[in-house]
């Protein structure tokens, strides 16, 4: 059997580590600007712990980690896509 190793990641908020998977990715892609889950370039990574995303400095934080400024609209198709995973059971 193959030992799946998970792959471990700094939540930008708590500073926790987490697994991979448990993390949302933002990324600042090279040619398709930002991303979440995908892309390749600079990027940060989030916990989906309430606390973390609803953090009022989470905007801020990620626009240094990225080291770039976030539109409006990304912040809001952010905190709907990180939300959304809240509404599932732990
Ligand atoms: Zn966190």
């Amino acid at each position: 059997m193959i030992q799946q190793i998970p792959v471990l990641r700094v939540c930008i908020s708590c500073r926790k580590t987490y697994d991979r998977k448990d993390l949302l990715k933002i990324t600042k892609d090279h040619k398709q600007g930002i991303m979440l889950q995908k892309g390749m370039g600079r990027s940060a990574y989030i916990c989906k712990s309430k606390k973390c995303y609803s953090d009022s400095k989470i905007k801020k934080k990620l626009q240094k980690a990225l080291k770039t400024f976030l539109e409006p609209e990304f912040i809001e198709v952010f905190e709907k896509e990180i939300t959304s995973y809240n509404n599932y059971p732990h």
